[in-house]
């Protein structure tokens, strides 16, 4: 009988699918508490604390939404035409001050609120002026051709739920209820470093063996655009000493640290026990190419993310976990929907199945048909193609090779928010 031999088996890292890893994080975090109050055009990209309730209707009146001959139903007759006084006209914001009366109408403009006793706007290309009078012919719908006032917006309603992220529209419908501010969360800090003895900064000659870092203006990049405060800390050489200081500083003064580099075998083990001195950290292998091995925990209160050092898998990493991870601090609910879609694939794609792939690609159109190619080689260190492509190719776990003029699942970077 075969004995054991009582020797523990190294301890491996626990291997977890995309959507694993994601679900982990996601349910790990909570938004954070601060706010401040801001002005429309300071909140964009801001995330709401609270709903925005209408304070008013919009529109604020009932108002016509088209131009035209504003009438009253009862006075228009199955008669092949009927004729109708024209006693004035309305303008949006330069009302008809008078009254509609029997046989009468008024000549009125897109947005112009309804004068009263009309109840029912004639386009006027439907009617036919002359003379003082216009002629309206059958078949008109009560109530047509009118905006009523709260249709938009109801006074007292929900304008804008909590957890939005507001962009463009999002200040223009503030601004249209006349509200001046908005209370939002604060914004998240975020401190970030690379690790690595062979990093370089830039503005400086490389020395042998040596690589410009690349990932902290990468990383700079990705955070600007989610408006995170941002604290740089540089290059972090690989050693114990200098990556305790760093971890301990940008835990006093961060909500979320992200570094690139030192989590892939052979790296991970000082860092691992360095950050469970210092709080927790889980290293993962996750079943995802590019940015197989990746951290995640905490240093003291403050958030951890090791992503890999190869600056294509700092990209798919940051957009895959990281990014919805900062979205829920700052408060986003519900986290934005992917884009994602299928697509006719152009060329044949090498893959083995296991593992979710993020392959660089451009969409465009062959033959009036959307269609989408590889974005030029596709190693985990070349950036160009990051540069090149518009969107990832996301083949799933369990899919193999792709032939040419298969569907494939696109995830496009740029949408319009
Ligand atoms: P690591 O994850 O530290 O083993 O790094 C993997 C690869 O990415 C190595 O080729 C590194 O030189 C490279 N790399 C790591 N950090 C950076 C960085 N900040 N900028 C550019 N390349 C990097
Ligand atoms: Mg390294």
């Amino acid at each position: 009988m075969k004995q054991n031999s009582g020797a523990k088996p190294a301890p491996r890292s626990p291997h977890l699918t995309t959507a694993e890893a994601r679900r982990t994080i996601l349910e790990s975090l909570a938004p954070v508490s601060g706010w401040e109050r801001v002005a429309v055009r300071n909140a964009l990209g801001r995330v709401l604390l609270e709903d925005v309730i209408a304070p008013c209707n919009v529109p604020a009146h009932d108002n016509s939404a088209m131009d035209g001959y504003a009438v009253r139903f009862r006075d228009l007759g199955a008669r092949p035409e009927t004729a109708l006084a024209v006693v004035g006209t309305a303008f949006a914001g330069k009302p008809f001050s008078g009254i509609v009366g029997a046989g009468q109408a008024v000549r009125i403009m897109t947005g112009a609120s309804i004068p009263q006793g009309a109840d029912t706007i004639v386009v006027q290309e439907m009617a036919r002026a002359a003379d003082g009078q216009v002629f309206i012919p059958p078949g008109q719908q009560a109530g047509q051709n009118l905006r009523r006032a709260g249709e938009d917006l109801a006074l007292g309603s929900v304008a804008l739920p909590a957890g939005k992220r507001c962009g463009p529209a999002e200040l223009g419908l503030v601004a249209s209820l006349g509200i001046a501010e908005v209370t939002v969360r604060r914004r998240l800090r975020v401190a970030f470093f690379s690790t690595g003895d062979e990093l370089a900064s830039i503005g400086k000659p490389l020395a042998p063996g040596e690589v410009y870092d690349s990932n902290r203006y990468t990383l700079f990049g990705a955070l600007s655009r989610l408006g995170c405060d941002m604290l740089d800390m540089g290059v972090v050489p690989d050693n114990p000493t200098a990556l305790e200081a760093a971890f301990r500083s940008a835990s006093a003064d961060a909500d979320v640290i992200l570094t690139s580099g030192g989590v892939s075998v052979g790296e991970a083990d000082f860092i691992r026990e360095l950050v469970n001195r210092l709080g927790e950290v889980a290293f993962w292998k996750i079943d995802i190419k590019p940015g197989r091995p990746m951290a995640f925990g905490r240093v003291g209160d403050t958030w951890l993310f090791g992503l890999p050092g190869n600056p294509v898998a700092v990209l798919v990493t940051f957009y895959q976990f990281v990014q919805d991870a900062l979205l829920v601090l700052s408060g986003v609910s519900p986290l934005p929907e992917p884009a994602l879609f299928e697509v006719p694939c152009g060329e044949a794609i090498r893959k083995q199945a296991g593992r979710r792939e993020f392959l660089r690609g451009q969409l465009g159109t062959v033959d009036g048909r959307q269609t989408v190619r590889l974005a030029g080689a596709q190693g985990s260190g070349v950036l160009r193609s990051m540069s090149e492509a518009n969107c990832f190719i996301v083949l799933a776990e369990e899919r193999g090779d792709v032939a040419a003029g298969e569907a494939v699942t696109v995830q496009v970077f740029d949408g319009l928010i």
